[in-house]
């Protein structure tokens, strides 16, 4: 548990990385970066000079696609607060035209959708609808980003875990509750009558408590518990005990994997790697990667990282000076340098150039993913130099080797152009880098420095040993303790061995002392009062009525109080264990979620855009959940097997 809590509150400490600042010491201002055509664009904007504003804002796109540049959060965040602006001067459709330009420069960026279902809900009721679609939107929006998917991990897990041990811990005590009388039943017949039976309650104590005593920790309580019951539950409740035993195993490879995350996220290299995979330019990335790169210079993949970090920031001199020496000095046939210095070439529109580089690569050949990406680019080069056979030959030869690849890039990088007098797609060439699992794989687990070398040439392998590792834990050698001591148990129980708890009076009874009346599920007494109802004298007869009132009044009172502390206990009490279990897993489910929310956000959007919806539905569906299982009393009415003296249909197989 401890160990938990710490990650918990590690994965708080480890916020998403802060939004980098406007200001970038690194990059050169130069006509061509984004700060001074946004900086253009404003003043053209203030000006009411819409043709020259927009003059500027093509520029910026265009720029955004020549540099493969995913998400140009900066421009995205101040376009949203422009757009948040109009919107408060009641300027609707201005405000929607922003948060669509923010979306565009930074498909990844939550504030734009949720800008436009502010905008969509000014419309009114008819609004609501698409206000929930973009909501939902801006929740998915940084799903498939590295950075996305590690906030989503590193608040799940630990809420996750939570769920599981409020789950388990509920689940534990209902059946101890439910079933432990059967096992201090079992004792106290073993220990005999008088002193015996002192010793017997000992006995169940201490076996309850064993975990505590041999100082294993209070978060084993739960798994012990459910381990001395076993025998005694019915087949539901063992199938899900062994539902939660696979859960625990699976506790080790989660841990490890959420601490490698949390780890990696510290590392400065890891963040430069992010923003020149999926971001854009960044002065403390360059600092980072030149640094690395001249401590490492046998680690290639960090020469990638800054020349691509190089040409976001607009630096692209500086960008073909890296990868020519790379060519020059370190290896002739480095494809990812050939390739990426050839893009220069095009920007530069050295078309010629361009070509002869993208052929070199094909030639030295590389994985179908490159080998493509070589086609694709040449054929965009062709059709610049107005070579429209050899352009559609090299793009169907690329399409032959993975249209998939072709069909990405054709989406993601590409400019409108004015073709006479029709505006058309015009794609521009795509750079070669790290893929976000090989910046993973290069960064897992190293709070400082790289973990492994040239992954983007080598291509990343699988983890099958290091899952075998991390199994290997206290977790999975519970499950060695549940087996032994569930043999132990059986084999002191004997063979064909029951004990049952009497359906109408509550009293634990066995093989051993019970008298020929188990099969309805009833004691010896209540089965001759009230199936055979043949002659019992009247105070024995009023004194096993009262006794059945008591336990009825009792079972009534358990499953109230566990409803009323944890919805769905109640049932598992009452052994509607499908429901039950499915009550309390929600119930958990929806705390866990919330839990992960206040911890660590999804979106990092402020307050003034995101509103609080999914707050609001989970607080509904609690309380929903929490009425349903409290009304929803199950009967624990017995279908009396009158005068049939044959099997109840509620009672338990032994
Ligand atoms: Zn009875
Ligand atoms: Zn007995």
């Amino acid at each position: 548990v401890k160990r938990v809590t710490l990650l918990a509150l590690a994965g708080v400490a480890m916020a998403v990385p802060a939004r980098s600042q406007v200001i970038d010491v690194g990059i050169r201002r130069g006509p061509d970066s984004f700060e001074t055509l946004w900086v253009e664009y404003l003043r053209a904007d203030r000006a009411g000079d819409a043709a020259e504003r927009d003059k500027y804002l093509r520029e910026i796109t265009r720029l955004r696609a020549e540099r493969n540049i995913q998400s140009l959060e900066d421009i995205g965040l101040a376009l949203v607060a422009k757009g948040l602006e109009s919107l408060k001067a009641g300027d609707r459709d201005k405000a929607e035209q922003e948060f669509r330009r923010a979306i565009a420069l930074d498909p990844h960026l939550p504030d734009g959708y949720f800008g436009l279902a502010l905008a969509a809900l000014r419309k009114g009721p008819v609004g609501v609808l698409q206000a929930l679609v973009e909501t939902f939107s801006a929740f998915r929006s940084r799903l498939s980003t590295i950075r996305g998917r590690y906030a989503l991990y590193t608040s799940l897990v630990p809420a996750l875990l939570l769920a599981g041990l409020a789950f388990t811990g509920a689940l534990a005590l209902t059946l101890l509750l439910r079933h432990g009388g059967l096992l201090l039943h079992d004792l106290e017949e073993a220990f005999g009558q008088g002193r015996g039976r002192l010793m017997a309650k000992g006995v169940f104590l201490v076996l309850l408590l064993l975990p505590l005593m041999t100082l294993q920790g209070y978060a084993w309580l739960p798994l012990w518990w459910l381990t001395l019951m076993f025998l005694y539950v019915g087949r539901a409740e063992r199938a899900l005990i062994f539902a939660v035993l696979a859960g625990a195993v699976a506790v080790g490879p989660l841990l490890r994997s959420f601490d490698a995350a949390v780890l990696a996220f510290q590392n400065p290299l890891f963040r430069a790697a992010v923003l020149a995979t999926e971001g854009g330019p960044d002065g403390r990335a360059i600092a980072d990667l030149q640094q690395a790169r001249q401590a490492n210079p046998d680690d290639r993949d960090l020469a990638y990282l800054l020349g691509i970090q190089y040409k976001k920031a607009g630096r692209y001199d500086e960008a073909f000076a890296l990868y020519d020496e790379i060519l020059r000095r370190e290896d002739e046939s480095d494809v990812i340098a050939k390739n990426n210095l050839a893009n220069i070439h095009f920007a530069r529109e050295e078309y010629s150039k361009a070509i002869g580089r993208y052929r070199q690569c094909a030639e030295t050949g590389g994985s179908r993913a490159f080998r493509a990406t070589f086609l694709y680019n040449r054929s965009l080069a062709h059709y610049r130099d107005i070579q429209f056979p050899e352009g559609g030959e090299a793009r169907s030869q690329a399409d032959a080797i993975d249209g998939s690849v072709t069909r990405a890039y054709e989406q993601l990088w590409w400019v409108e152009k004015e073709k006479d007098g029709v505006r058309v797609k015009d794609g521009l060439v795509v750079d070669l880098g790290l893929t976000p699992a090989q910046v993973w794989a290069k960064f897992d687990g190293q709070p400082r420095g790289i973990g492994r070398k040239n992954v983007a040439r080598e291509g990343t392998g699988g983890g099958a040993s290091e899952l075998l590792d991390s199994l290997g834990n206290r977790f999975t050698a519970f499950l060695g303790v549940f087996a032994i001591v569930t043999f132990v148990l059986s084999r002191w129980r004997g063979k064909k061995t029951f004990t049952l708890r009497c359906l109408k009076c509550g009293m634990p009874f066995c093989k051993r002392c019970h008298l020929g009346a188990a099969p309805s599920g009833l004691c010896t007494q209540c089965y001759h009062l009230f199936v055979v109802r043949d002659g019992v004298s009247g105070p024995a007869r009023n004194q096993k009525l009262l006794e059945v009132q008591r336990e009825e009044g009792r079972r009534d009172r358990v499953f109230r109080l566990l409803s009323l502390l944890s919805p769905g206990a109640g049932h598992l009490y009452a052994q509607r264990t499908v429901l039950g279990a499915l009550f309390l897993a929600v119930w958990y489910g929806i705390l866990a979620l919330l839990l992960a929310g206040r911890l660590l956000p999804v979106t990092d959007a402020s307050s003034e855009l995101a509103k609080p919806w999914p707050l609001v539905l989970a607080g509904v569906a609690l309380l929903a959940l929490y009425v349903i299982a409290n009304r929803a009393r199950p009967d624990y009415e017995v279908a009396m097997p009158v005068r049939r003296g044959g099997p109840s249909r509620r009672g338990r197989a032994a």
